[in-house]
């Protein structure tokens, strides 16, 4: 069988087996509810309050300020909501930013059905959302600012301390995406200074369906599912306790190994980066130079459609992405690149390749020596204006 390169790791990762040696025993022998109270839901209970302590240790807060949940949408849907609805008497005007994931910006958009207002800041041809910009947009009526610690698409990092020491004056809550930060940045809630912070464990070799969102004590927050009193009355619903134990167990891990693992992508990301430049023509780097995950590789051809690159990688095995999963199978343009201000023609030239700790420095030769063909060949054919 031909060989596999998986370069998509900001759309999903596999289970490291650590965590899947975590998860086992409460799909089996320790499957008690842990809301009961004989010695096998005590099992359960007990891997629930593990859990959280591992989890409140790299985030440096309070156990009791965690919330588990089905994912990184729940966690921002639940955020924004959450603390939306529990301010409607202070105000309702929302900021964000437009390069946000979707699960933000169809919330907002979504509050903006029942009466809230949403300011969706611009950023600059790097993604970057200017911090004068988000002090300038704050009114008494402003109740959240909710900006991602670190971009999907292009994996521009946000300065998320500057943010944090505006709304922090203002006295106006502030909620982070770090779903793609998590296992690359520090995640540090008091560092950071947010008030909310979403997760999402398969993005950093933990399970699928299951995210976290911490929430500060004190913070106004209005639970978003109702039942039965599980995460201390916020969020209803049997624990789903394997999953929370994989999450745990591969956060940890994340952030024990975040020093190797970032040298390890930052050397194969500055490698694929400078072969892929040296050989090809009409290709330029979106995203930040050095403000940008460890993992990240964002590259605009011009003259070719980001969707012929894929299919012909994949051909060869290799599995990438042209900008974010969730517009992929879509035509319109990916709205992170827009919002950055490259062309709607030099958007759909755009190809993503996230890295993980499974890729090796042969993958990447690999890649830049199959690249310039592809490119080359679907530039022969392209009918896209004039030909380079
Ligand atoms: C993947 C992702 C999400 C959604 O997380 P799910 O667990 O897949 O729901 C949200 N925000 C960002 C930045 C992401 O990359």
């Amino acid at each position: 069988m031909q060989k596999q390169i998986y370069l998509d790791h900001a759309a999903t990762t596999p289970v490291h087996p650590r965590v899947l040696e975590a998860m086992l025993p409460f799909f089996t022998e320790k499957f008690g509810n842990a809301s009961s109270i004989y010695s096998m839901a005590r099992d359960s209970r007990k891997a629930l309050d593990e859990a959280r302590d591992t989890v409140a240790e790299v985030l440096s807060c309070k156990p009791t300020e965690l919330i588990f949940t089905s994912g990184g949408s729940e966690s921002d849907n639940t955020a924004i909501k959450g603390s939306a609805f529990a301010n409607k008497s202070a105000g309702n005007h929302i900021i964000t930013s437009s390069i946000e994931h979707h699960a933000v910006l169809h919330t907002c958009q979504f509050l903006e059905k029942f009466g809230f207002e949403v300011t969706y800041l611009p950023v600059d041809r790097y993604g970057l959302v200017d911090p004068a910009e988000v002090e300038k947009a704050i009114t008494d009526r402003t109740v959240l600012v909710t900006i991602m610690l670190a971009n999907n698409e292009v994996g521009t990092v946000e300065p998320l301390r500057e943010i944090s020491r505006i709304t922090r004056a203002k006295g106006v809550t502030l909620h982070t995406d770090a779903v793609q930060a998590a296992g690359a940045l520090d995640l540090s809630v008091d560092k950071l200074g947010v008030d909310m912070l979403s997760l999402s464990g398969h993005k950093f070799y933990g399970p699928k369906g299951v995210g976290l969102l911490y929430v500060r004590r004190g913070v106004p927050f209005l639970p978003q599912q109702q039942g039965g009193g599980q995460e201390r009355n916020r969020r209803a619903g049997t624990e789903n306790v394997a999953g929370i134990a994989g999450f745990a167990e591969a956060l940890k891990l994340a952030s024990e190994n975040m020093q190797s693992t970032n040298e390890h992508c930052v050397r194969l990301r500055d490698r694929l980066i400078k072969g892929v430049l040296e050989r090809i023509d009409h290709v330029s780097l979106n995203g930040h130079p050095s403000e940008r995950l460890p993992n990240n590789v964002n590259l605009a051809f011009e003259y070719v459609e980001g969707e012929s690159i894929l299919l012909n990688l994949d051909m060869l095995g290799i599995a990438a992405s042209s900008g974010s999963a969730c517009t992929s199978s879509s035509l319109e343009p990916s709205h992170v690149l827009t919002a950055m201000g490259v062309s709607v023609e030099v958007a759909h030239g755009s190809l993503r390749m996230t890295l993980g700790t499974d890729n090796s420095e042969e993958d990447i030769d690999y890649v830049i020596s199959v690249l310039p063909g592809i490119i080359e060949k679907l530039r022969a054919l392209s009918p896209l204006v004039a030909k380079p």
